[in-house]
């Protein structure tokens, strides 16, 4: 880009600050507001627009859960981490609610419901119900149903997350970024993150901003601002389309083939469907925004399995999700993962907070206001970094 008159080269502000929150999603916008609770006021640094990550591109299930069901999540987890992820989702859609979110256009109390296709996982969620009403969660267990999903793809068998919701997530972002006080500073991309002990500085292309605290909720571009956290957020495209399709009826929001499919009505005759990362699944591994065909075509023929016919496409995108190891958040200091070594690598007070593993809407919120009580209380955390530590950056 060349550079006008007006915008001398080489003239840098420089800024200080007690905070800086890199990114514009729904963490980065959480954790402002929990820092402005606190009697902070931080500086918001985003390279593009408010919400044009997943944020502002996803499908809008404000679900309870994480990224496995409830019963591989007892088995890989542990029943108590299980049991606190699930209450924690639960939590997270209240806080949402309690915010206003409940009286944006787009929202809707519309119950979800993991459908089971095969046998594998008409047991998976047989289990998972008994698990859940053990440990005191109500979720109905189902086998019948009188709308699309139910006359067209047979399922076997659904688990119906009852008091769950869905939104159209740009509305609940311009809602979340009109309750800060911060300044939101768009077109911001930082370039680059030097740090000392005790402060750090935060470049971009016109401005150095120091602080006594970062946090990095970029999700999954991680790795472009830290190596340490390469090895820990993998970037994971998301492909959705819209469908024009009036006719259609689907009661709740599902989803399929253990969350790798995804389908619901919108607002107006639209239907809203995603998934099929399967289809091409190293392809998937980038950061790059594109709809594909072969991922594209995936996503029409599961649709039209769940509707009984082919719908117009209206519209067809992508956006990029962090996944970590454990599908759990990941909230903590950088250093934690490399306690030796030096201030610039073992990164300051720089935090992180993110790896929501395709469920940033059902957790961000809340693990946003962790990481902050974190950084400013050392407030211990159940997605602490610290479960990583040792691991060699990438
Ligand atoms: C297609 C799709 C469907 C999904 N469906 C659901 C769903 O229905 N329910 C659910 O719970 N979750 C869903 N998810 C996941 C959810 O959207 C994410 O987990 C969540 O939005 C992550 O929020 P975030 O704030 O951590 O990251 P993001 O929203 O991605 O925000 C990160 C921000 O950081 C900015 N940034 C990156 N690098 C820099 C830099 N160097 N300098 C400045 N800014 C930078 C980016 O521009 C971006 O705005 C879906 C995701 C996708 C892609």
């Amino acid at each position: 880009m060349t550079v006008p008159w007006w915008k001398q080269p080489g003239r840098v502000d420089r800024v200080r600050t007690r905070a800086v929150v890199v990114g514009a999603g729904v963490a980065g916008l959480s954790a402002a507001m929990h820092l402005e609770r606190r009697g902070i006021r931080p500086i918001v640094l985003e390279r593009h627009r408010v919400a044009s990550g997943a944020s502002g591109r996803n499908a809008g299930f404000l679900m309870r859960g994480a990224a496995e069901s409830y019963a591989v999540a007892c088995d890989e987890l542990g029943r108590e981490t299980a049991r606190h992820a699930w209450r924690f989702t639960e939590e997270n859609i209240r806080a949402l609610r309690d915010l206003g979110v409940a009286l944006t256009p787009g929202y809707r109390d519309r119950p979800s419901c993991l459908l089971a296709l095969n046998d594998a996982e008409a047991h998976d969620l047989e289990r998972s119900a008994s698990l859940m009403a053990e440990d005191g969660f109500e979720a109905p267990f189902i086998t019948t149903g009188d709308d699309d999903a139910w006359k067209n793809a047979s399922p076997l068998c659904g688990l119906v997350n009852p008091h769950d919701a869905v939104c159209d997530p740009q509305e609940v972002m311009t809602l979340l970024a009109s309750k800060l006080d911060a300044e939101i500073r768009t077109n911001a991309e930082v370039a680059a993150i030097n740090t000392s002990p005790d402060r750090v500085e935060v470049v971009t292309h016109d401005a150095v901003f120091e602080a006594d605290i970062v946090l990095l909720c970029v999700n999954a571009w991680a790795r472009t601002l830290s190596p340490a956290l390469a090895k820990l957020v993998e970037p994971n495209r998301a492909q959705m389309l819209a469908l024009d399709a009036p006719g259609a009826k689907l009661d709740m929001a599902y989803y399929a083939n253990e969350g790798g499919e995804y389908i619901r009505a919108g607002e107006g005759g639209v239907v809203l469907v995603g998934g099929c990362r399967r289809f091409d699944i190293e392809a998937e591994r980038t950061l790059a925004d594109e709809a594909t065909e072969s991922v594209q075509s995936g996503i029409e023929a599961f649709a039209e399995r769940v509707l009984g016919r082919r719908y117009p496409v209206l519209r067809r995108w992508s956006g990029p999700m962090g996944f970590s190891p454990d599908g759990l958040p990941i909230v903590g200091r950088l250093s934690e993962l490399s306690p030796g070594g030096t201030a610039e690598t073992r990164g300051g007070p720089v935090y992180f907070c993110g790896g929501f593993t395709g469920h940033g809407m059902s957790m961000g919120h809340l693990t946003a206001r962790d990481a902050v009580e974190y950084a400013l209380d050392d407030r211990p955390m159940p997605w602490s970094i610290s479960r990583f530590s040792g691991r060699s950056p990438g």
